[in-house]
């Protein structure tokens, strides 16, 4: 779900609108339970690694439908019973989001509600359309007003003036304009709609609790309240629940699935399964990888909290170097990449980490993080490790270089901003200041996943931010060509 405001020409004066991205999203979804409003802000609440910034939930009670949207947390917009209370129903789902902060992005929180000539209809986005500014464009062009500067909003208005008959039909009829990335929950009156895009780019799953049929993103949503898995959606498969239950449909051409490999290497939370794998073991595997492609003599392996420990926990294993925890993480600080502003990002490294004197001095340690995207994070560990007496750093990272944006829905800066993009391995190194910096090759983070390798065969997975090779078309791109930079400076 993106909020950016229109590139190429203003659509609109609006002085709220601005052009940050922020994407990375949750959904829940559940019909017929009692306080459904009470299950969806559970499971959002154990999606909140999705999306720390925003939150929505909209409810159906067989006659109206209520809602509610706050910016940040989970617990602190929907914890109070006057709100809670408000949510009246046996249908409900919705949404975190990440966020820039402000009063003025509120109307940017999901769910989006809008009243059609066939009923009320609630959609919540995970991903990001690369299209949805010229279908804007061509929306505004006739009539059509829009609320808020999210791609989502898109879709409303397709379904809104499709001259299909039937919401299903509409859906379909506006999903067939749309590119992009989308796994979409949309409650219509007494019926609830999941999509996955035709590459099944963001995961939706389906599950139950006694009966009722659950739409999410992850499977510790279903955890959290004891609900059970039923199975992942396929790619471009629509499912509609009503009355208890689900029907399937297949109404777009599937080439075939490209899953964001992102999703297990950092995004998605260790103790789901994704797509039949655990999020955890797949984890465990590239750090396992990482040792076998590119040893080095340590005495321990730390991990950098909490995203580098399952790899390193692998990295370990199969390097036979003892793990211990050289980092502490307050876990009372925010991601520290989700913090909008350079200024508090840097803020927000120092107060989430700490060196545990104890493991590092006079060691020859080896880091294991899961990504570098700026390198923010890993200048300041790095550091961190020289001033607690470390005698060698050598840093290993559970993904290959980061080297393209994500258009897909993983909030990642423009290129200009990634430190792979500016720098080969070496430059890296001495950007960061380590002993020696190594990545998992591609191929190695494939054969993590099981597969054979990238080269193999057609590659299995979205490996966009790694390789460039985008599957989706980016039509909202400035001509065609790949750069983040250009698109916002033009939306300034
Ligand atoms: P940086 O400091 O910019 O190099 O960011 C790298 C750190 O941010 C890594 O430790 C990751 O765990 C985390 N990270 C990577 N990608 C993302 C993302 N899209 N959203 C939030 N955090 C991220």
């Amino acid at each position: 779900m993106d909020g950016r405001a229109p590139a190429r020409q203003a659509l609109t004066s609006n002085p709220f609108d601005d052009d940050k991205l922020r994407e990375e999203c949750g959904l829940f979804g559940i019909v017929g339970v009692e306080e459904a409003a009470a299950h969806v802000a559970l499971g959002l609440h154990a999606l909140q690694h999705r999306g720390q910034e925003g939150a929505g939930i909209v409810t159906y009670d067989g006659a109206r439908f209520h809602g509610h949207r706050v910016l940040g947390h989970v617990g602190s917009g929907f914890s109070r019973p006057e709100v809670m209370g408000q949510l009246k129903g046996r249908n409900g789902m919705g949404h975190v989001r990440y966020a820039t902060t402000g009063e003025t992005v509120l109307r940017n929180v999901q769910p989006i509600f809008a009243e059609l000539d066939i009923g009320g209809f609630a959609i919540a986005h995970n991903g990001n359309l690369t299209n949805a500014q010229l279908l804007r464009r061509e929306l505004v062009s006739r009539g059509c007003i829009f609320q808020s500067t999210m791609d989502t909003e898109v879709i409303i208005h397709l379904v809104a003036t499709s001259p299909f008959r039937t919401l299903t039909e509409r859906l379909i009829d506006a999903l067939k304009q749309v590119q992009g990335a989308y796994s979409l929950v949309i409650l219509a009156n007494d019926m609830m709609i999941g999509v996955r895009d035709p590459y099944g780019v963001r995961p939706l799953i389906l599950g139950e609790l006694k009966g009722a049929p659950i739409l999410t993103s992850e499977t510790c949503a279903l955890d959290i309240i004891g609900a059970t898995y039923v199975r992942d959606l396929d790619p471009g498969e629509l499912v509609v629940v009503r009355d208890g239950k689900v029907e399937s449909h297949r109404p777009f051409r599937v080439t075939h699935s490209r899953f964001c490999i992102f999703e297990y290497v950092y995004f998605a939370r260790p103790d789901s399964d994704l797509e039949g794998r655990s999020v955890y073991e797949a984890r465990k595997r590239i750090g396992a990888e990482l040792a076998r492609e590119s040893h080095v003599d340590a005495d321990v392996v730390i991990p950098v909290p909490d995203s580098g420990v399952p790899a390193a926990i692998g990295y370990a294993a199969e390097s036979k170097i003892p793990f211990e925890l050289g980092i502490i993480r307050n876990h009372y600080v925010g991601r520290t990449f989700i913090e909008p502003t350079d200024h508090i990002r840097h803020l927000g490294v120092k107060l989430k980490h700490n060196a545990n004197r104890a493991m590092i001095e006079g060691k020859r340690i080896i880091l294991v993080d899961d990504s570098i995207v700026r390198g923010t994070t890993s200048v300041k560990i790095v550091n961190m490790m020289r001033e607690a007496g470390a005698r060698e750093v050598h840093m290993r990272i559970a993904s290959p270089p980061t080297t393209h944006s994500c258009f897909y829905g993983v909030d990642t800066p423009e290129r200009s901003k990634l430190l792979a993009a500016q720098h080969d391995v070496a430059g890296m190194a001495e950007f960061i200041g380590v002993d020696s910096l190594a990545f998992v090759s591609i191929d190695g983070l494939y054969r993590a996943m099981g597969e054979p390798g990238r080269e193999n065969k057609m590659p299995q997975f979205c490996d966009a931010c790694f390789t460039g090779d985008y599957p989706i078309e980016l039509t909202d791109q400035l001509g065609g060509e790949v750069a983040q930079l250009s698109l916002l400076a033009e939306s300034a």
